[in-house]
């Protein structure tokens, strides 16, 4: 089994390019749930909704999230009626969120209810939350301290942060099949997703960054930063709010407890040798970055990207067992 940690653009991106190379049976897709929220009374689950969606053959790749081609009669009509209409959710998507919350309604779990989204929409992938317990992304900012997506949609990620939390994460456990998939993984997939508000939230819940470390699948992240910026969206800020240089090395340091190898991009080459020879990663001598074209512009480079971060998975398998039989 190949199993991927992941948020939801870059994410889903990523998970494109997986799912052209990897029978669907073979992928278990551990999510971000940190952006989770209500909105207009349904409960919305940003992240599983775009992997489920890229994964069901419906993700917009014009936005790069909600269905394509959708409509948007309903958020129109609830502006007309004075709600807030900042957070864009399309007719069919709401469809999603419909369903979903009345499964939870009923008291299906998380984990459950996103299994018969999964299955209605003829998944074949295992699509996981992180967690069945509630796990808010709180980011405190100049004006205070709000939710993720009150900073990245409503906000546009323009205040300065201060600092960022998950509230409920001391008492969230892992949803039923996480540590299980981590331990018996083949390959560890870290997507080239948001390293504090997409991975943070998973490696927060107790118990998933010491499986990461204990597992012996090999880890393999892509860098969502390319050279001093993150391709798109608040990545940099907020590493630079929690303490780490925008760069490989920023998320080299963020995963440096599990990482076995890192993919960068061609452009940082230079980098990836400075942070070899300069030591910046002497906790972690197993650490092996690679360099390649890391944007995913189209379906050619995300298919290219996935074939390269699974074969580095399984070159770095052999080595380890060659290494064992010594
Ligand atoms: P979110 O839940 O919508 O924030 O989505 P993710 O966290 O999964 O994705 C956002 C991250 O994806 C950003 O930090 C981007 O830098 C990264 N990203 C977006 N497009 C690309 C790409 O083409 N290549 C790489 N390497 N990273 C990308």
């Amino acid at each position: 089994m190949i199993v991927v940690l992941t948020g939801g653009t870059g994410g889903a991106k990523f998970v494109d390019g997986l799912s052209r190379v990897v029978p669907h049976e073979d992928l278990t897709i551990i999510v971000n749930t940190g952006d989770d929220h209500e909105w207009w009374g349904p409960y919305v689950s940003p992240d599983i909704d775009s992997i489920a969606y890229v994964l069901a053959g419906l993700l917009s790749n014009e936005r790069g999230w909600g269905v394509s081609g959708d409509s948007f009669h309903c958020l129109q009509a609830m502006q007309t009626l004075g709600e807030p209409a900042w957070f864009s959710v399309g007719d069919r998507d709401l469809a999603t969120h419909l369903l979903r919350t009345r499964l939870l309604a009923e008291g299906r779990t998380l984990t459950e209810a996103t299994q018969t989204i999964a299955e209605r929409l003829g998944i074949r992938a295992r699509i996981l939350p992180m967690s069945d317990t509630r796990v808010e992304t709180r980011i405190a900012t100049s004006i205070g301290e709000i939710g993720f997506e009150e900073y990245f949609v409503k906000r546009r990620y323009q205040d300065k942060v201060n600092s960022v939390r998950f509230a409920g994460v001391p008492e969230a456990q892992p949803a039923p099949g996480v540590l299980d998939a981590l331990a018996t993984a083949e390959a560890v997939l870290i997507a080239p997703s948001n390293p504090i508000t997409s991975i943070g939230p998973i490696l927060a819940v107790p118990g998933i960054r010491g499986a990461l470390a204990e597992t012996s699948a090999q880890v393999v992240a892509v860098s969502p930063i390319i050279g001093t910026a993150a391709v798109s969206g608040p990545a940099g800020a907020l590493m630079s709010a929690q303490g780490l240089p925008v760069s490989i090395a920023g998320i080299a340091n963020a995963y440096d407890d599990f990482l076995d190898v890192l993919l960068a991009d061609n452009s940082d080459r230079e980098s990836a040798r400075d942070f070899e020879s300069h030591g910046q990663y002497e906790e972690n001598r197993r650490l092996q970055i690679h360099c390649t074209n890391i944007l995913m512009r189209n379906s050619e480079d995300r298919e290219a990207i996935a074939r390269t971060v699974l074969s580095l998975a399984r070159q770095e398998l052999m080595a380890a067992s060659a290494e064992e039989t010594k």
